[in-house]
């Protein structure tokens, strides 16, 4: 392997110095990523998405970098085919399956309603987490049925919990952006209307301030569009995206979720950006869902502002469909 290393680093030299082309001078930077075989990768293709994985890891320290596979690069790698590679099946198997965050009035302590979150538990390899496995789908041109699997399902356990639990209840159903740009988005949206499944009334669709970077007419025509069909819109995780503010006057919306980090401010006595996001919101009277609420000290003072929901392992943490109708079906 030394010698590899001396053989990519004459390459290296040959190719990087600067080439003259219309009186400019042009510097090409070269990076290597080295898997070696025999090894661990037993198809040509196993062996070249090695490779590049060995390649993104150098590029990632810098360019011009040479970088062998690691053990630790190859377990990743074994496990994100792995998954990839169960994931296509994961729907048909049952293996995902959707949780439910109770989101609760403060003042009241009543539930209002539900968060609908992506659940996978992998036969092998256990509990995976949405964010580990939902831009493995998105890499593997799955995300699109489980989407809208999700927003279906979701809808159809809503509609059974008006009829057992209460008539009133919501569901919040998180959307990806590239979902919310996808046609079948909004064909499953307007499935649900023309079919009844549920009042689009009670279902809010949550999405991230990054949606609004691309602020183009597209984005607003397509809220409009889902508004039109009766949905609610807010936006997650608000205060942590980078877009501006403007977007909020511009956007169809009807609440903000505010995110964990301004909880947890909390407990340092830091309430300053908190108290203006909620001011802010009630201006615009959107409604104010505070996320992540985990300790009695956020949730008192929360219930001194005019923030009116909150969610959090305070009160609940996410729950099996089992575990909601005991704890919410009083017989
Ligand atoms: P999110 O929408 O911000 O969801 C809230 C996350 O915070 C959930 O993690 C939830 O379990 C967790 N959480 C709730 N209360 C507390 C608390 O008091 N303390 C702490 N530490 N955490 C709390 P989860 O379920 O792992 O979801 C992570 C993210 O994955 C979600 O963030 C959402 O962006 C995405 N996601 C989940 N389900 C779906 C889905 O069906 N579709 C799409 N597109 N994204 C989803
Ligand atoms: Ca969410
Ligand atoms: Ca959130």
């Amino acid at each position: 392997s030394n010698l590899l290393f001396q053989y990519a680093r004459k390459l290296q030299q040959a190719l990087q110095r600067p080439y003259y082309i219309n009186g400019h001078s042009l510097i090409v930077s070269c990076t290597f990523g080295i898997t070696v075989y025999p090894s661990e990768a037993k198809t040509l293709e196993d062996l070249y998405r090695r490779s590049e994985t060995a390649l993104y890891a150098g590029k990632s320290i810098g360019t011009g970098t040479i970088q062998y596979l690691t053990h630790e690069m190859d377990t990743q790698f074994t496990r994100k085919i792995q998954l990839e590679r169960s994931l296509f099946t994961a729907l048909e198997d049952q293996s995902l399956y959707l949780a439910y965050q109770p989101i609760i009035e403060l003042q009241s302590q009543a539930v209002k309603g539900f968060e609908a979150l992506l659940r996978w538990n992998h036969t092998a390899l256990g509990n995976i987490p949405p964010d580990e496995f939902i831009p493995l789908a998105e890499e593997a041109s799955l995300i699109t049925p489980i989407n809208n699997w999700v927003i279906i399902e979701a809808c159809e356990q809503l509609a059974k919990w008006q009829q057992t639990i209460d008539p009133e209840l919501t569901m919040a159903i998180n959307i990806s952006p590239h979902q919310f740009q996808s046609d079948s988005f909004i064909r499953t949206l307007q499935h649900i209307v023309t079919e009844r499944l549920v009042s689009p009334s009670s279902v809010t669709l949550e999405m991230t301030e990054n949606i609004a970077i691309l602020q183009t007419q597209r984005t607003v025509e397509r809220m409009h569009l889902i508004k039109s069909l009766g949905f609610r819109l807010s936006i997650d995780d608000f205060g942590t995206g980078y877009s501006s503010l403007q977007y909020l006057s511009a956007f169809p919306i009807d609440e903000l979720k505010i995110d964990k980090v301004f909880i947890d401010g909390l407990a340092k006595n830091d309430h300053a950006l908190l108290d203006s996001i909620i001011q802010l919101g009630r201006n615009l009277e959107l409604n104010l869902v505070a996320e992540g609420v985990e300790t009695e000290h956020a949730l008192t003072y929360l219930k001194t502002t005019d923030c009116q929901y909150m969610q959090g392992f305070i009160f609940s943490e996410p729950l099996s469909v089992q575990d909601v109708e005991k704890r919410f079906l009083t017989p």
